[in-house]
């Protein structure tokens, strides 16, 4: 099961803990199946016994998501047939996937007779032990922006230790909706879009406030293209689709032909899965400090699961990647200068569990400079029962608008986040739907941000209907008044009508059915501020000097994206500036 060559140490040290291979008593001899409720779907496990002794275990259904699985998978199927034990952590991420494997496992273990209460009894005791590890470059957090820098830094020759406090890498990363901003590439010179690296320069600074760093965001955008080429070099494949992601403000956001940020999540695992490659992730292992001497910094130390301290020296630099603050509400208020108290855990975010800060709380207690830090981006699309991204039928920007409980638009559709929520704010219940057609979804089975159109109507996540009347009635709103808006939209993308709300981005007339509607509230989504990092990632301290050794990148660090993000700009700041912390650290520049 060592798919990807990454130690998991702490899983490592816990077989030689838990309860040794068990005696199962006389138990039953055959293969015997048992089946549970994934986050997919269904999922059967297979166990073959031998007098209650487990022999084999697998999964021989299921429906769970790639790199999501994995990690449970091994995780409860080893601790079964290595240590007869089934009372394993559930993965941070991947409950329902976790809860349903063992589940699962357990029926399979029942039929067969087999003691599955004595595979229940707790962990034994562990004493904590002091591990000292070394590598060229150490990396905190296995995010794109870690990984990238691993990787990138590998490529250079240096050998590199990450440390990831989940049981998965990915962060936010591996949950993205997708969209990637570069400008100057084939999909958009095929359709005739003209874009250039000072538009998207333009973009960035404006949409941001004007408070980016300049410096910064030139790097950002004329590095982006070879940041596609790099990617592709290490297997990603791009749609050739080029849309408006939501704030995008320009049609340059490209997806990858894998979903989500599976698509960079494939290419990292498969580097690391080299013979070669150089890189060795530790999962369940938090960073708690950065190692100073003589003025550099020189290594991390953090603690496992098991409660082991882990110290990690890096002979040529430290690489922060810890991410941003989004689900940690004491320090998005505390730092908040932009939505007056509002974003209390009233607010839901659709960041990852661990997206706590941790990075720059640790930066700063060793004088690193920190910028930006209360500008803090809502996105106008949470799930409002859960505040994430997932269950919309969503396309580019052209292709959908936003109507209030009302069914009146209410904002220009194509603005930059901040004025999206600012607007939806003004509107009743905070609330706002998503309308939109099957122009670019003929057939139901097309995904948005992951998921088939069929299973989000068929979970109730979204509405679909035939006509915009029914449409209306199954969302509590006035037939007449949603169809008048959809038709004035229409007039609109035909050039007939006057643009309220001054929008200028358009694509077809929404009009194919079926329709599909989505309930959406604002989330918790990004934060701009972080460490203050120079064009090279080097971590500047409050005095704006460089702190030898130390380098960070990605949401961890501030000052690229001023007071307002724009969509698709992050996965391509993780990319960009993870590859430079990575060639930075490994060189030691
Ligand atoms: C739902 C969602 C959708 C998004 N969609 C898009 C999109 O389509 N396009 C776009 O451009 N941007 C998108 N974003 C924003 C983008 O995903 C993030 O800004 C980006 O992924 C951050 O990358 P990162 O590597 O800096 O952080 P992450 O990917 O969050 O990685 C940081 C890692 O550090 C780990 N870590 C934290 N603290 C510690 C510690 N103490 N010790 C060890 N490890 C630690 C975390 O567990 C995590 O794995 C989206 C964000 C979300 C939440």
């Amino acid at each position: 099961m060592k798919r990807f060559f990454i130690v998991l140490l702490g899983a490592l040290l816990a077989a030689s803990l838990v309860i040794g291979c068990a005696d199962f008593g006389r138990g039953r001899t055959g293969v015997f199946t048992g089946s549970a409720v994934g986050h997919g779907g269904t999922l059967v496990v297979e166990v073959e016994v031998e007098r209650g002794n487990i022999l084999r275990i697998d999964v021989v259904q299921h429906s769970e998501t790639p790199f999501f699985y994995e990690i449970p998978f091994e995780r409860v199927i080893s601790a079964a047939i290595n240590d007869g034990n089934l009372n394993v952590d559930n993965v941070a991420g991947a409950t329902m996937t976790t809860v349903a494997v063992r589940a699962a496992l357990l029926q399979a273990l029942n039929a067969a007779r087999v003691n599955t209460a004595a595979m229940m009894q707790p962990a034994l005791a562990h004493t904590p032990q002091n591990i000292q590890l070394s590598a060229d470059v150490v990396v905190v957090g296995a995010g794109g922006a870690g990984l990238a820098a691993s990787v990138q830094a590998a490529q250079l020759g240096a050998s590199v230790i990450v440390l990831e406090k989940m049981s998965m890498l990915g962060g936010n990363t591996i949950i993205i909706g997708g969209i990637v901003n570069v400008s100057g590439t084939e999909q958009q010179r095929v359709r005739g879009i003209a874009d250039s690296t000072d538009l998207h320069f333009q973009h960035t600074y404006e949409g941001g406030g004007r408070v980016g760093n300049p410096e910064l965001i030139r790097v950002l955008v004329d590095n982006a293209l070879g940041m596609m080429r790099w990617t592709e070099e290490l297997g990603v494949v791009w749609q050739d689709h080029v849309d408006t992601g939501l704030g995008a403000l320009w049609p340059r956001s490209h997806q990858t032909v894998l979903p989500l940020g599976t698509g960079f999540l494939d290419m990292f695992h498969r580097f690391i899965a080299l013979p070669d490659s150089g890189i060795e992730v530790i999962l369940d292992t938090r960073a708690t400090d950065f190692i100073v001497q003589g003025g550099r910094v020189t290594g991390v130390r953090g603690v496992n699961s098991l409660g082991d301290t882990i110290t990690v020296y890096a002979a040529r630099g430290v690489v922060n990647a810890a991410g941003g603050f989004g689900a940690n509400v004491e320090m998005r208020m505390r730092y908040d200068e932009l939505w007056e108290g509002r974003l209390t855990h009233v607010v839901p975010t659709t960041n990852h569990p661990g997206a706590l800060g941790d990075g720059i709380i640790m930066a700063q207690a060793i004088g690193a400079g920190v910028t930006g830090m209360g500008y803090i981006q809502l996105l106008p699309i949470g799930d409002p029962r859960t505040g994430s991204v997932s269950g919309v039928a969503i396309t580019g920007v052209e292709g959908y608008i936003q109507v209030n409980e009302q069914g009146y638009r209410f904002v220009n559709e194509a603005a930059g986040r901040d004025e999206l929520i600012h607007a939806l704010f003004q509107q009743t219940n905070f609330t706002n739907y998503i309308i939109m057609c099957s122009r670019n979804h003929p057939t139901g089975y097309e995904l948005s941000l992951g998921a088939p159109l069929n299973t989000l109507v068929a979970y109730g996540h979204v509405h679909r209907a035939n006509t915009i009347a029914e449409l209306a009635v199954m969302i509590n709103m006035s037939p007449a008044v949603l169809q008048a808006t959809l038709n004035q939209f229409n007039e609109m993308v035909d050039g007939n009508a006057q643009c309220p709300f001054g929008r200028t981005i358009f694509g077809q007339r929404i009009e194919v059915p079926p329709f599909y509607a989505s309930r959406r509230v604002p989330t918790v989504h990004h934060t701009m501020g972080g460490i203050v990092i120079d064009r090279y990632a080097r971590v500047l301290d409050v005095n704006g000097s460089i702190i030898p050794g130390f380098y960070a990148a990605g949401e961890v660090a501030g000052g690229i994206h001023g007071n307002n993000r724009l969509g698709g700009n992050a996965i391509t700041d993780i990319l960009v500036f993870g590859r430079i912390a990575g060639e930075s650290a490994a060189t030691g520049r």
